[in-house]
């Protein structure tokens, strides 16, 4: 298989045939992120996937999911991805769900019949950096999109059937708005259903502009105490049943995961023994590792 530059999957792609469909983010803007910083976005010709998928057609009794890399490619125009979700069927045909990295201004440039139509060849289970429901943290964070046009475009993917996955970060508001931050996230999440929710808390890298605003003091990062209850409200405003939390993410405060139906009480307990077990810290800010991890 043919892969170039750095290549992510969420975790939770593990067991998905990865099969590159473009290099780089379309957006490549957020201010902290450094994942394609200098790697220019294109689509993968066409004649390249196809190579890859005759190659990868040897698995083609097991695999049921292929995951696209790389950033967003959603991107693609419906047609395009149409294209490889007609090659994914050819060369592998036990596929049922082709998913990828997807951004709400990837979703605003697609029909509700491009949607409907890419549901029906397999396309769902979208991942996509919603980071906030707050206006404040999108602009600050330039995701390029409000909350209301977030709502928009997620509303139309659920009236396509498609499944979608919300990645969410705590702390992204600042040390004094977490309780903010997680009630616009939480309305945005109750309204727009996500089946399944990827939580980390906010770090930068150096290279990105939020590095710079953490470093001169214009951001001031939230204390372990605040992404606890940060954490806690959102977990406690949710009022979705069938959706999966999924925070094992290194940068959690609190690693845990469950169904929102069945274990967020005992979720909730979790982070309330946290706040006991940690209470010398709390006042603190997280000493952070690769990719944030907390330590
Ligand atoms: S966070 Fe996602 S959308 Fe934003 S620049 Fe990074 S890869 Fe692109």
């Amino acid at each position: 298989m043919h892969f170039t530059g750095l290549t992510y999957r969420p975790p939770f792609e593990a067991h998905s045939l990865l099969l590159q469909a473009t290099t780089g983010c379309s957006h490549n803007r957020c201010a902290f992120c450094t994942m394609y910083r200098d790697v220019p976005f294109r689509a993968e010709p066409i004649e390249q996937v196809e190579e890859d998928l005759r190659e990868a057609s040897v698995y083609k009794d097991i695999v049921t999911r292929v995951f696209l890399e790389n950033g967003d490619p959603f991107a693609l125009s419906a047609d395009w991805l149409k294209e490889i979700a007609g090659l994914i069927h050819r060369h592998l045909p036990n596929t049922e769900t082709i998913a990828m990295y997807a951004s709400i201004k990837n979703i605003m440039t697609k029909t509700d019949r491009d949607l409907t139509e890419l549901r029906q060849l397999g396309i769902n289970e979208l991942n996509i950096g919603v980071e906030s429901g707050l206006d404040s943290v999108l602009a600050a964070m330039n995701k390029g999109y409000t909350a209301a046009e977030a709502r928009e475009a997620l509303l139309h993917l659920q009236s396509a059937g498609m499944d979608w996955g919300a990645n969410i970060i705590f702390g992204a508001a600042g040390s004094g708005h977490g309780r903010e931050n997680a009630e616009a996230t939480a309305s945005l999440l109750n309204d727009t259903k996500p089946y399944l929710i990827f939580t980390g808390t906010i770090h930068a890298d150096k290279g990105c502009s939020l590095y710079e605003d953490m470093q001169s003091g214009h951001f001031t990062e939230s204390t372990i105490r605040e992404y606890l209850e940060e954490q806690r409200k959102l977990l406690s405003m949710l009022t979705l049943e069938n959706c999966f939390w999924f925070g094992l993410h290194p940068s959690n405060v609190v690693p845990m995961q469950g169904w929102l139906g069945r274990d967020r009480d005992e979720m909730l307990r979790e982070i309330d023994k946290a706040f006991l077990r940690v209470a010398p810290v709390l006042g603190t800010r997280p000493r952070r590792g690769g990719e944030g991890a907390i330590l």
